[in-house]
């Protein structure tokens, strides 16, 4: 399999695949969108909302701010040694206190690791009235998009031009294009390993 990037930022990435059978091209595709594992806030305390919206769709909202975090720094809550109770390598904490007349927006957020924060800081989460006010505390952690749009990793096309397929990848989420394809390349490889051990264990 030769790979060649073609065009690379950021945000996204161009790259051409020798060496792929239909399937692979359309597994990677897949992996791509579901099985990288991204940042979102999954869990909302609210201490006060004199808002319009209700909670719901607040956190719901919320949920959907890209966060950008060192892959290499996190595991998800099921892998981390805390074994699932939560701890500073499988979880974030942010809070936001806000009081009206403004626009709430994601930079308001604190964060607990001043390395995870929101992608962009002017995404409206809702406006606040004179003497308005919105409290809460939440808790990020990683997740995929398999579980829920909001740890989508990015929104990915190929076309076929000969025997090459040519990718197109742009991020969704706070980690670089190129990581993506890196972790989704991981997680095609390690289905492989498991696959050929389960083959080894039938002989
Ligand atoms: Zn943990």
């Amino acid at each position: 399999m030769k790979v060649n990037v073609l065009k690379k930022t950021d945000e996204a990435i161009e790259f051409e695949v020798e060496g792929l059978t239909p399937a692979f091209a359309g597994e990677l595709r897949r992996i791509m969108l579901s099985e990288v594992n991204t940042m979102a806030i999954e869990w909302i305390d609210f201490h006060k909302n004199d808002s319009v919206l209700w909670d719901e769709i607040i956190a719901n909202r919320v949920g959907l701010i890209p966060l950008v975090f060192d892959p290499k720094l996190f595991s998800t809550k099921e892998e981390c040694k805390c074994s699932g109770k939560g701890c500073s390598n499988c979880q974030v904490i942010f809070s936001l206190k806000k009081k009206g007349p403004c626009i709430v927006y994601s930079g308001d957020l604190v964060s607990s690791d001043k390395n995870v924060k929101p992608v962009h800081e002017r995404i409206p989460i809702v406006e606040l009235k004179e003497g308005q006010e919105l409290e809460f505390e939440a808790i990020a952690q990683l997740g995929t998009g398999r579980e829920h749009a909001k740890w989508q990793g990015a929104v990915v096309g190929y076309e076929v031009s000969g025997k090459k397929y040519r990718f197109y990848v742009e991020s969704v989420c706070g980690l670089k294009a190129e990581d993506v394809v890196k972790q989704s390349f991981e997680v095609l490889n390690k289905k492989i390993e498991e696959f050929t051990e389960d083959l080894t264990k039938l002989k």
